[in-house]
């Protein structure tokens, strides 16, 4: 299969990774208000967009990266740069609700993010930032409603795995026209490498694999060139999760699949990146050597007492994958040959996530909880369980950590949030599933459903064929649907009496201008878990 060179990114890679290895070589920079006259029409510092995210009740991140082009920009690339941000009641800027200046460091590729505070609560704002002449797009965000506030619905979309190479994101461009209350996204938000081609259905020759800094703000730049992508982020704010390809394929913890000795140096300078580029909050920029050798990513958030989302990360404290093939770390396939994988102390989420999950669940004062993450949770055998022992396992997913999941599952039944709900990526495919403590084990007498499972597919991210996936939900009872053929993503509308779950698929993923149907929905029932068709 050959990927074509889907917009010439080779090119705008190269010039974009020459600017940022001059930011570099500026390290301790002070803060300059760029003049006018450095304002030259080809020097629009805004062509990444703007974003915003991570909601609460009375604020919201607003992001953007200044970028440099023009070859007379150079002087400024070194430079920390004072942008100046709006936030309005109105789409005119006539009602501004707060307004403020912000550094744009070289050390963190000019991006900025403002945490606005003093907003008020449940209502849409517009924003925009500005550099000298040169004003960012407007775009549109808003804040999360009252803690004590029950509001009558929530619309939200979710979406993961968006290769560049794949296709084109007109899903996002539909994600921007039904103009959801909040937008979620699960991971692979870039892919770690350029254009491939798959000699053998197992072997891919991959191209242009980011490993330093400037790779990985490179391929940011890339992807958020895209038109469409700006417009979902100009629509509404967004929760982001983050999986493998943010950092390298499969990687686990601090180890990847060729067990590269630098990958600790690697995993640092694309957490770095992906801060650098994504509208969230963090407790605190690393210390000392400036190194991200770890990121806070799993939070919270409450959409007053409807819905509070739980966001995981199933990446950085994970045990290593079980039974990796010889010589190498990251997935496999394993079946009863490989008993490491069922070993009681195996974590996806490490021992103080689980602990800060659990309290979660016992704290949450929500209708609904959302559990936002990377990875399929149901089980996904790919071989026919007849007797104990069998079946086929991914080593990656959740399927690689069945103790952890149990472990997961004890604490909803401990805890009891109402209405848990799972959503997931990371398979570029459609599923909607039941949550079970045995997945194994059909009666439901004395196995009941305890949670609701909806899996989204990739924005543009190809997959296996539909057959193979119904050889999937055929083996797996649990599952209810399953659809790997269509891209698309989520949309899910939470009222405090159900939630529908409605599977958007493109028509065709190569055009942008794809149309969009509605394939499969599901409704939950409040305390009635488990998958129910509806159309
Ligand atoms: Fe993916
Ligand atoms: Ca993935």
């Amino acid at each position: 299969m050959m990927h074509a060179d889907r917009r010439g990114f080779l090119a705008r890679c190269a010039r974009v990774a020459a600017l940022s290895s001059v930011a570099a070589a500026f390290p301790h920079a002070t803060l300059a208000f760029p003049r006018a006259a450095h304002m030259r029409p080809s020097w629009y510092p805004f062509r990444l967009g703007v974003a915003s995210g991570s909601p609460r009740p009375t604020s919201v991140v607003l992001w953007t990266r200044v970028m440099f082009e023009a070859p007379d920009a150079a002087p400024a690339v070194g430079t920390a740069l004072a942008v100046g941000w709006e936030i309005a009641e109105d789409e005119g800027f006539r009602r501004i609700a707060a307004k403020g200046k912000a550094a744009a460091l070289p050390e963190l590729a000019h991006s900025v993010h403002v945490d606005v505070t003093g907003l008020r609560p449940d209502r849409w704002y517009w924003y925009r930032f500005m550099l000298g002449d040169a004003v960012s797009p407007v775009a549109r965000t808003r804040t999360a409603p009252a803690p004590d506030a029950l509001p009558a619905s929530l619309r939200f979309a979710f979406a993961s795995c968006q290769h560049w190479e794949f296709g084109h994101y007109a899903a996002h461009r539909h994600i921007a026209a039904a103009a959801p209350d909040l937008i979620a996204f699960l991971g692979d938000y870039i892919y770690e490498w350029g254009p491939y081609q798959l000699e053998h259905p197992q072997v891919a020759r991959r191209s242009d694999e980011s490993i330093t800094l400037g790779d990985y703000r490179s391929r940011y730049a890339q992807y958020k060139s895209d038109p469409h992508l700006q417009a979902a982020h100009h629509s509404a704010p967004w929760i982001v999760a983050w999986d493998d390809h943010e950092v390298a394929n499969d990687y686990g913890n601090d180890r990847d699949g060729p067990l590269d000795p630098g990958f600790s140096m690697r995993r640092a300078a694309a957490y770095q990146a992906f801060y650098e580029h994504m509208p969230i909050r963090l407790p605190s920029l690393p210390a000392g050597d400036g190194r991200f050798a770890w990121l806070r990513m799993h939070d919270r958030y409450d959409w007053g007492r409807l819905a509070r989302f739980h966001i995981l990360d199933g990446r950085q404290y994970r045990s290593y994958q079980a039974c990796p093939k010889r010589g190498r770390g990251g997935s496999n396939s394993v079946g009863a040959d490989c008993a490491e994988r069922l070993a009681r102390e195996r974590t996806l989420l490490g021992a103080e996530q689980e602990a800060w999950l659990a309290n979660g669940f016992a704290t949450s004062p929500a209708k609904w909880n959302i559990l936002a993450q990377q990875t399929l949770m149901a089980q996904s055998t790919q071989s026919p369980i007849v007797k104990p022992g069998d079946g086929h396992f991914w080593t990656d997913g959740w399927d690689g950590y069945p103790a952890a999941r149990e472990r997961l599952f004890d604490d909803l039944m401990k805890y009891r949030p109402a209405n848990p709900i799972v959503i997931s990526g990371d398979v570029h495919s459609f599923f909607a599933a039941d949550l079970k403590r045995d997945f194994n084990h059909a009666a439901s007498s004395v196995n009941p459903v305890i949670a609701t499972e909806f899996c989204g597919t990739s924005v543009t991210s190809n997959s296996r064929p539909q057959a193979r996936t119904e050889q999937y939900v055929s083996h797996n009872p649990h599952m209810h649907y399953g659809r790997s053929d269509r891209r698309g993503f989520v949309l899910m509308e939470i009222t405090p009496v159900k939630t529908v779950a409605s599977f958007q698929a493109l028509d065709d993923v190569s055009r942008p201008d794809s149309g969009l149907s509605t394939v499969a929905s599901f409704k939950v029932e409040d305390g009635r878990p488990g998958v129910v068709r509806i159309a």
